[in-house]
């Protein structure tokens, strides 16, 4: 099974996509964290992406289109997208990659959670530096405060996460990313999953979506 994620920042794909891969055996592509590791790592990719990640604007499309390919290809059992396609042009450049490998995509869900909520979640997440695993400073701490509940890692706060920041990441959802709401949404495989609540009821929203 191939899904594709999509919604704004901080409506919780990175949280259950990671749970709906591990579930399902899905290997869990986020581009905001194969991006990550590029900074961290200091590649030629990370140099160039790091700008326009600290900006919140959106990274150069050859740079993430290249990235996705080159993991779609080892993705044996099935694939979950997170954070990618984020506009018409990386979507038509998804189709096309995954037309030349004989593959093809099952879902596409699509997560939405009003605005307010979206600032309130970005701007007290936590996230762990080993596993990913995210927590929020208010909703969902964790049992000690610092560490990573489920492997010890070292939380942080991510440099985007910051309120102007924060801000230009929503403009650029609403420029750029909404707009692949109208090229999915005729297509047999579109779901809509409303996000705005708990954790668990937004899961099982989603399994009920990804299986029904
Ligand atoms: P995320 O972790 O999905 O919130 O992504 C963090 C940042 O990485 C975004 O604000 C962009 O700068 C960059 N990014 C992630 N995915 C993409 C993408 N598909 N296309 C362009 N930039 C991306």
């Amino acid at each position: 099974m191939n899904l594709v994620l999509f919604g704004p920042p901080g409506v919780g794909k990175g949280t259950q996509g990671m749970r709906l891969a591990e579930e399902f055996g899905l290997a869990h592509l986020a581009t905001g964290d194969i991006l990550r590791a590029a900074v961290r790592d200091g590649t030629g990719y990370g140099i160039q992406a790091k700008a326009f990640m600290d900006e919140g604007k959106l990274v150069p499309d050859d740079i993430v289109v290249g990235m996705i390919e080159e993991r779609i290809e080892g993705a044996g059992t099935g694939f979950l997208l997170d954070g990618f396609p984020r506009n018409v042009a990386q979507a038509k450049a998804l189709q096309s990659m995954l037309a030349r490998h004989g593959m093809h995509i099952d879902r596409v869900v699509f997560m939405h959670a009003p605005e307010d909520a979206l600032i309130e979640r970005l701007s007290g997440r936590l996230i762990c530096r080993a596993c990913g695993f995210s927590f929020h400073r208010q909703y969902s701490p964790p049992r000690v405060a610092g560490r990573c509940d489920r492997c010890g890692g070292e939380l942080y706060q991510r440099d985007d996460d910051r309120e102007d920041v924060i801000a230009e990441r929503l403009k650029v959802y609403r420029a750029q990313t909404e707009p692949l709401l109208a090229y999915y949404q005729g297509s047999s495989g579109f779901r809509q999953v409303d996000a705005a609540g708990e954790m668990p009821v937004v899961y099982a929203a989603l399994k009920q979506a990804v299986e029904g």
